[in-house]
């Protein structure tokens, strides 16, 4: 851990902060994820918090008016707090509060309060480290909860009670396991516990404020660790129950399948390597949502999940709206990754044929990699021939790609013969015959029968409508 952090502290900033508050003759600390990330040697933050015993505010324009060029100040008066811009950093000023909450909601009832207060009311003891930016003992370090030891043994721990903490503000619960998940620290048994008591709280939180948690989770190179907790405290049950309805092993007359959830989670692993895509890391972790709800038992085939691809899809717009999260493209993409999961698999299991992956371009148009790169992460058989075999033919996969993409150029398909020219040339209006055409050259080429070429395309339609009695 790094014990030589005066370099850090001893920026131009921190100096103007210290003459600031002498000349407010008011005490004020550096606070929080700043000082944490500094003591790990953590690429430490770019958002400072500084907390001022007194107004944060009239201290933010003190140092305001100290700086060169006196940066813009933004106050947020309903909140006690202003921030202002220096080179890269934004520093946050706010107050020293003493907090209390209600049953209903995370937002307390907020009084002005010491230092201590305000270190008691921050979630967990690394986070609630502080530096002296005052003159008379600047840089010295603030650890009422021992933070420094939770930091080298690596533990999360709340500063108080796990209990109150949790149910005061259920946020907190996620951020314990986000911040396990990203720093690899582990969560103490007692708040633990506590999180899997007070799971029921989180329901009180917006879908907005969790998936910015989730995507933190995902975010990391290994987010298992994350979704095992989640699942572990029963918050995952609450926040995701489409993952959790994957969580089983049936068994009927000597057939089993696999544990869907726990093979999800592989699948989201294996693919951080691969990809710091957080919306293909979403597909990832939804790609096998539709399989609780199609799962069947048939004497013959043992058990199916027909379409689950195409519900999965669905479903995914249902848990994006339900999270309040964008239905957007992003939506459309990981609709798109998890409606198509399955095909590149069925490819590689097969003998790879140009066609086939003419398709696959065809359908996939530019996101035809992603998809490479997930059904890829989906290979979790534990049999090393069948994995061997797999990789190889995704390899086979992606040469064959590259081939027919140079000879076909069927990515972003357009027709090499549009409508109006086959309205135009047979003489035909609008109707059900041009569409029949125009599909049948599609067909032909993604079949290889012709090339995508405009007078093969046009020799082509001249015999179909031939045979059709257009001409
Ligand atoms: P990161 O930037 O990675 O999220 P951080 O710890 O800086 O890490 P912020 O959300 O910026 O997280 O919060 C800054 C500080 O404010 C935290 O270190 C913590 O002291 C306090 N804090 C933030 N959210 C909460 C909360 N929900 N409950 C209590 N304290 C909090």
């Amino acid at each position: 851990m790094k014990t030589q952090y005066a370099d850090v502290l001893d920026q131009k900033i921190f100096k103007v902060v210290t003459q600031a508050a002498q000349e407010l003759q008011l005490e004020c600390y550096v606070i929080g994820g700043f000082v944490r990330d500094i003591l790990l040697e953590r690429n430490h933050k770019k958002d400072i918090d500084i907390v001022a015993v007194g107004s944060g505010i009239e201290l933010a324009l003190k140092v305001s008016s100290l700086l060169p060029h006196q940066p813009k100040v933004q106050v947020f008066k309903n909140y006690g707090t202003a921030m202002l811009r220096y080179k890269d950093m934004d520093i946050e000023f706010v107050g020293a509060r003493k907090e209390s909450y209600t049953e209903e909601s995370r937002n307390p009832l907020v009084a002005s309060g010491s230092l201590q207060d305000d270190q008691n009311r921050r979630d967990f003891t690394i986070n609630a480290l502080a530096f002296s930016l005052n003159a008379d003992n600047f840089g010295a370090l603030v650890d009422p909860f021992n933070g420094v030891a939770d930091l080298e043994a690596k533990l999360i721990r709340t500063p108080l009670d796990p209990d109150i903490t949790y149910s005061d503000d259920p946020l907190r619960m996620l951020r314990a396991i986000r911040f396990a998940t990203q720093l690899q620290f582990t969560i103490v048994p007692e708040s633990l516990e506590s999180i899997t008591r007070n799971a029921y709280r989180i329901d009180i939180i917006s879908g907005e404020r969790i998936v910015d948690e989730l995507h933190k989770i995902l975010a990391t190179s290994k987010p298992s660790t994350g979704f095992l907790l989640l699942h572990q405290t029963g918050l995952l049950e609450r926040i995701l129950p489409e993952l959790t309805a994957l969580n089983n092993v049936e068994e009927v007359e000597g057939h089993t399948h696999k544990n869907n959830f726990y093979h999800t989670l592989e699948v989201v692993d294996n693919i951080c390597p691969n990809s710091d895509d957080l919306w293909l890391r979403w597909a990832a972790l939804l790609h096998d949502i539709g399989k609780a709800p199609t799962k069947r038992f048939h004497k013959k085939q043992g058990w199916t999940f027909h379409g689950h691809e195409f519900l999965g899809g669905k479903m995914v717009k249902k848990l994006f709206a339900r999270l309040h999260m964008p239905l957007n493209q992003k939506m459309k993409f990981v609709q798109k990754m998890v409606m198509m999961s399955s095909r590149p698999i069925v490819l590689a299991q097969d003998i790879v044929t140009d066609s086939a992956v003419r398709r696959l371009i065809f359908d996939a148009g530019e996101d035809v990699e992603s998809l490479m790169t997930l059904c890829e992460a989906d290979i979790t058989t534990k049999n090393p021939k069948k994995f061997e075999k797999y990789h190889k033919n995704f390899e086979l996969v992606r040469q064959k790609i590259v081939e027919v993409e140079v000879r076909d150029q069927v990515r972003n398909f357009q027709p090499p013969i549009s409508g109006e020219e086959i309205m135009e040339v047979f003489k035909l209006k609008p109707s059900r015959e041009v569409g029949i055409l125009k599909d049948a050259v599609k067909e032909a080429i993604l079949e290889g029968e012709i090339p995508n070429e405009y007078q093969a395309a046009y020799d082509f339609v001249l015999a179909k409508a031939k045979g059709m009695g257009l001409v």
